[in-house]
């Protein structure tokens, strides 16, 4: 469990993080969204000690950052920052590895855990571990950067903006491989971004920061259906679109479990209320009506993708 305790930064006499407090599970996603200058970047970089805390701390299991090394508490939490950060002159193998090697893993040891993560991240080891940097597509480039982050087995996972450099197709799919690593890895992750549809996407629990404050920490559904301040609606924003602009598929083509009578959505509810509805039935699909006639069903992926284009 990781434990934010009312830390701040102050800058020049002015807080860039004003006393946030939050605490994120084991085998979580927190995803930390805000606009340019909110402090997203100076929170993450204080719960590594990049960055010193003017007051507060963190506890990581129960354990002051306080209490350890700063150089040594990053052997024990990951950190990716946008574009990959990988060292050029040394091959796939070698990134992954850099930290176990620093842990003085035993070299079979390591080269095991490369070719898992190298496995897991979709690469074929024999294909890949000996590649460099340059011989792989930013795709492939930004997976290795997770994988390097991943392979000492950390206690925590940050993320800066790390999809920020990468097209938005390969970024979809980028987001849904971390998803099912973390999921197979059980990893701890704290992400930041500027992007709601990606918090949306990616969270177990979204964090909304404005002027270096935490205005709403809270589920993805929680934040989309009831938005704590204006500013969050606003991020939300391209969720007010009617739901009526988006096509229907066939009752009959979706089957889903979760149908209840007199669930159905009204044809001219929002994006946002659409949204919604997924997220608290934890369905991929909802029946739409107009006048009390069911007239199609709506698709996750298909409110996700209108709200991505008109965000
Ligand atoms: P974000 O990552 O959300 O864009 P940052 O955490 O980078 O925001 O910055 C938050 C605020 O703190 C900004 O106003 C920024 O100018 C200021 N800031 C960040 N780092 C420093 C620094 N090293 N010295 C002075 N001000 C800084
Ligand atoms: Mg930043």
């Amino acid at each position: 469990m990781i434990e934010i305790d009312r830390i701040t930064k102050v800058y020049n006499g002015a807080p860039a993080v004003d006393a946030v407090s939050m605490t994120a599970e084991s085998g979580t996603i927190t995803v930390i969204v805000g606009t340019s200058g909110s402090g997203k970047t100076t929170l993450l970089r204080m719960i590594n000690r990049l960055e010193e805390p003017t007051s507060g701390e963190v506890r990581i299991n129960g354990e002051s950052t306080l209490s350890t090394k700063p150089h040594l508490l990053r052997r024990r939490i990951g950190y990716v920052i946008q574009g990959h950060g990988l060292f050029p002159h040394h091959t796939v193998a070698r990134n992954i590895g850099a930290v176990p090697r620093l842990l003085n893993w035993p070299k079979d040891k390591i080269r095991a855990r490369v070719d898992e993560l190298l496995t897991l991240f979709s690469m074929e080891p024999e294909q890949f571990r000996d590649r460099f940097p340059a011989e792989l597509s930013g795709g492939q480039q930004q997976r290795v950067g997770v994988a390097r982050a991943l392979a000492s087995r950390p206690d925590l996972l940050l993320m800066d903006e790390p999809f920020g450099a990468l097209d938005p197709i390969i970024r979809a799919r980028a987001q849904d491989d971390l998803r099912q690593i973390q999921r197979a890895l059980g990893s701890t992750i704290m992400l930041v971004t500027h992007d709601m549809e990606e918090a949306i996407r990616l969270g177990d629990r979204v964090a909304v920061m404005d002027e270096g404050s935490l205005v709403q920490h809270g589920s993805p559904a929680e934040i989309v259906a009831r938005p704590a301040s204006p500013f969050v609606a606003d991020m939300v924003g391209g969720m007010e679109r009617p739901l009526r602009l988006l096509s229907l598929v066939p009752l009959s083509e979706v089957v889903e479990d979760g149908d209840a009578p007199g669930d159905a959505l009204p044809e001219d509810c929002s994006l946002r209320d659409a949204l919604s509805a997924c997220l608290w039935t934890g369905r991929t699909a909802v029946p739409v009506e107009r006048e009390g006639a069911l007239i199609g069903r709506v698709t996750l992926e298909a409110i996700r993708a209108r709200a991505e284009l008109s965000a």
